[in-house]
């Protein structure tokens, strides 16, 4: 075999290798649809190979030669189909179908001038540059930016400036007068190994763009409570870290842990599906009141914590009192009419650095005292003195 034979062997196994492996990333993922459009992709441009390989022996070199042309170009099309989809950009089905029937025309066209002049080269090359450069900018147009993305992105605009060199490059290297003296070449050689260098690491971005994705999912939902939606304890216990040892910011700020008032009463008398309801509709209250900034967690069963940061005591028990009275007056359906749903609660401020633990064992006390004193209250625990509890962030005022 000769070296751009077995390379084209060698692209050709590599392609299918990428199909499985996209088609195994769609029934893995939530959606699977990006992924299957990726598989075909690497479906329909493998055929190239076959195209090449059959060329040279072929009575009809034509037929190959635009065959193969139309496999990689119809390829990177339906990249640029599941890119769309992929990173939620539009994807113009009929804009791409019309630029891959011209441009095949085109090729149809030129195919009888010789290989090596500039007309060939240039309108032979220019719809890989064009389709590269518009998936790349699929990349550009979507919001998300990890080193994953990045580099896929690197990678596709680094594809569609090989197609334009590539035009320079035909003419100065000789790429051969016909389609069989180009597969021949030196030029084809280095070409085809350059690109498909450039097709693979593509391949591998967009896989590890996908599989980042499957296991960005698999833990954010090990950190979401199905039920509320919330986070759960371990969620919950994740995000506050970070934020309890940010010491530039003085004051990590307040707690606020609760728990509904005989809820247990609740599910005897109600079921078991109406206290789902309530555990639902009391969170969902806690998102719409708490500030942007605050997170909340359902640390489990019906007890639940809020962490307010830049937050002092006072500010932190208005906004219980909120919570409160809201659940207090909520009507919810499958209850009574008249039967409502109250909570109790325990508030501390909680110092830079202190360990979440101490904090926690602090609200819990003071939620213990709400209890005690009659339930529907709200508690406060008794700042300890390393906690200095100013009511403002620590930069106002500061010249
Ligand atoms: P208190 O006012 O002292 O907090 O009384 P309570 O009845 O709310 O407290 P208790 O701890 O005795 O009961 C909590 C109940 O919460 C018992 C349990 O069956 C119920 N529970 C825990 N998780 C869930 C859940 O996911 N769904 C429902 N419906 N009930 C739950
Ligand atoms: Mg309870
Ligand atoms: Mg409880």
């Amino acid at each position: 075999m000769g070296g751009a034979i077995s390379l084209l062997a060698v692209n050709f196994i590599v392609a299918q290798i990428f199909v499985v492996a996209f088609l195994i990333i769609a029934a893995k993922s939530r959606s699977g649809r990006p992924a299957i459009w990726i598989a075909a992709c690497f479906a329909i441009a493998s055929l190239s190979a076959v195209f090449e390989a059959v060329l040279p022996f072929s009575p009809f070199p034509r037929i190959f030669a635009i065959g193969a042309f139309a496999s990689v170009l119809g390829g990177f099309c339906l990249l640029r189909v599941g890119l769309g989809l992929f990173y939620q950009v539009p994807v113009r089905p009929a804009a791409l179908a019309a630029f891959f029937i011209a441009s095949v025309i085109v090729d149809l066209l030129i195919y009888d001038l010789p290989r090596g002049i500039l007309q060939h080269a240039f309108f032979y090359q220019m719809p890989f540059f064009f389709i590269q450069a518009w998936s790349a900018s699929a990349i550009v147009r979507s919001r998300r930016r990890t080193y994953a993305d990045r580099i896929l992105l690197g990678l596709l605009a680094l594809s569609a400036a090989y197609y334009l060199v590539k035009i320079y490059a035909a003419i100065a290297a000789g790429a051969g007068k016909t389609a069989a003296d180009y597969l021949t070449s030196p030029f084809a050689l280095i070409s085809q190994a350059l690109g498909a260098m450039l097709i693979v690491g593509t391949g591998l971005a967009m896989l590890g763009v996908m599989v980042k994705d499957i296991i960005d999912d698999a833990r954010a939902s090990s950190e979401i409570d199905a039920l509320s939606g919330l986070y759960n304890r371990r969620g919950f216990m994740e995000r506050l870290g970070p934020m309890l040892e940010r010491r530039g910011a003085g004051h990590p700020g307040a707690l606020i842990l609760t728990d509904l008032d005989h809820f247990k009463r609740v599910n005897d008398t109600y079921g078991h599906h109406t206290g789902d309801e309530v555990i639902r509709r009391f969170s969902r209250l806690l998102l719409d009141l708490m500030p942007s900034r605050a997170v909340a967690g359902r640390l489990g069963g019906e007890e639940f914590a809020v962490f307010l940061p830049l937050t002092g005591l006072s500010d932190a028990r208005v906004l219980a009192h909120g919570i409160r009275a809201a659940i207090a007056s909520m009507r919810i359906e499958g209850l009574a009419e008249t039967v409502t749903v109250s909570a109790s609660f325990g508030v501390t401020a909680v110092a830079v650095g202190e360990p979440l633990e101490l904090a926690m064992q602090r609200a819990d006390k003071a939620l213990y005292a709400a209890k005690a004193a009659g339930r529907n209250r709200v508690e406060s625990a008794e700042t300890p003195a390393h906690v200095v509890s100013p009511a403002v962030p620590h930069w106002v005022g500061r010249s």
